[in-house]
């Protein structure tokens, strides 16, 4: 049995993050054979496709230099063009700050619903998603774009879902400036990922995308165990078995255990849990995507930004990822890429490769995505599950108490999965970075 000071289950960013600050401090231990977690990127005969739509944002993250310094002349700076599809016409996102393009009444009814909302009073406490959104942006636009997307992404009752805790990308409306973006474009307004970054590497590098961030990160790490599944965890005698290549190892960590996985696996997994924990574990429900990446031989349409919201339910995605957009290189010079998004509960039966295919390019073609001088040339599917975390007050209670059960046995619970939150590249490197200084401290 190998022992170590600190073991970091999973090398997505999270896990990388927090390993390249301890360096021979830590192992990393990782089930595939490669690093990166949901940021990789895939070839298909010269198209990549990242796994999931990924621009890197920083917001208010202080490890941004970091980050920069590290990616070097790779990354590239982008002002992310998107746009939001109702039936009502075609808006700059997000819609609410730039509400023209679409029809005058929407317009004239969207206002009006939100100046009732806002002169609301009392004001009222949402109880729930649903009600968080009315309250927020009046009835309208909530039957125009909110609830009809929402109920595309969430397949889920609204109603079900908190009302706070994983909305931070949901721009409150401030009634001058939905005005101001109803007549021209929104000047005033900036939304949380402008300024954002993605990797343009040279012509001849081996990986391409986003996996570019996470290949750098993995590089200055100076322990991963890669093929290392983790399969079993005892909180008492403080060590992991992993099955391997070689057959299953033992590890000791002395000090700490940094887990990244998902906290329904670290609960399946944690041999000597109690079974209250055990149960809490039922009420962490997630969602799926489905990425499917679809190459095309044609010109390379102009004007469609680098991604679209189609709010309308009877279309099956959610957005469109136009990723030539990010990198001209991300495909031949006569073809592009488009990563299209499909959400749904990760409990729900999987459809046919075959059936979602089909759906997707007739609805590719009922929103006129594809150009009639363009070829579809070849069509793949990667399902990313967990996904989105689905939030219930019921998830928030459990979350906290299962973090608190894990810390007082020297675990910490991190990353978009491991903490069971809804979380940005840069939240995860950052909260990485700041774990592993927390331990250097101690
Ligand atoms: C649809 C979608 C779009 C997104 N868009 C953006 C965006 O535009 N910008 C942005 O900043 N963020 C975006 N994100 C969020 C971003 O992808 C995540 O925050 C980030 O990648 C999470 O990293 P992580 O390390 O926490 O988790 P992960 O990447 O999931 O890493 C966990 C690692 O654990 C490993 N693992 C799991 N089980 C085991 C086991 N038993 N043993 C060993 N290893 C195991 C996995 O293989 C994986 O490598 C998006 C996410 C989604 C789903």
């Amino acid at each position: 049995m190998e022992s170590t000071e600190s073991i970091i289950l999973g090398a997505g960013l999270a896990g990388l993050s927090a390993g390249y600050h301890l360096q021979s401090r830590a192992r990393v231990l990782e089930r595939e054979n490669r690093v990166g977690g949901l940021v990789k990127t895939i070839n298909f005969n010269g198209y990549w496709f990242d796994h999931v739509l990924h621009l890197l944002h920083f917001q208010s993250f202080p490890i941004q230099d970091t980050i920069l310094d590290l990616l070097g002349t790779d990354i590239h700076p982008i002002d992310p063009e998107a746009w939001v599809e109702t039936r009502e016409g075609t808006s700059r996102y997000p819609l609410q700050m730039n509400l023209k393009g679409q029809s005058l009444e929407a317009i004239e009814a969207t206002i009006a619903d939100l100046k009732l909302a806002i002169d609301r009073t009392p004001k009222l406490e949402p109880n729930n998603f649903e009600e968080m959104l009315e309250f927020s942006f009046g009835r309208y636009f909530c039957d125009l774009f909110m609830y009809p997307y929402n109920r595309k992404v969430w397949k889920r009752p609204l109603k079900d879902l908190a009302p706070s805790g994983f909305q931070w990308n949901i721009d409150h409306p401030d009634l001058e400036q939905v005005i101001e973006g109803s007549v021209a474009e929104n000047t005033t307004f900036i939304p949380y990922n402008s300024n954002g970054w993605y990797p343009r590497p040279p012509a001849d590098s081996p990986i391409r995308g986003m996996e570019v961030l996470a290949k750098t990160l993995g590089d200055k790490v100076d322990t991963v165990d890669l093929e290392h599944e983790v399969i079993s965890l005892s909180l008492k005698d403080q060590t992991v078995v992993c099955n391997t290549p070689d057959g299953e190892q033992i590890y000791h960590y002395d000090q700490s255990l940094l887990s990244t996985i998902p906290l329904p696996t670290l609960i399946q997994i944690t041999s000597d849990l109690p079974q209250q924990y055990r149960d809490m574990g039922k009420l962490l429900k997630a969602n799926r995507v489905i990425s499917v990446m679809i190459s095309i031989k044609g010109p390379r349409p102009q004007g469609k930004g680098h991604w679209r919201y189609y709010g309308e339910e009877s279309i099956v995605f959610t957005r469109l990822v136009y990723l030539h957009n990010f990198d001209p290189l991300l495909s031949p010079p006569d073809g592009w890429g488009l990563l299209v998004e499909i959400t749904e509960p990760s409990e729900w039966p999987m459809q046919t490769e075959e059936a979602i295919y089909e759906r997707v390019v007739a609805d590719l073609e009922q929103v006129d995505a594809i150009p009639e001088d363009c070829t579809i040339v070849d069509q793949n599917m990667l399902v990313v599950s967990p996904a989105y975390v689905v939030f219930t007050n019921d998830s928030k209670v459990a979350v906290q108490a299962l973090k608190d059960y894990y810390a007082s046995h020297n675990v910490s619970l991190l990353g978009r999965y491991g903490q069971w939150e809804y979380s940005s590249m840069a939240q995860v490197m950052n909260d990485g970075f700041q774990w592993a200084m927390s331990q250097e401290k101690s």
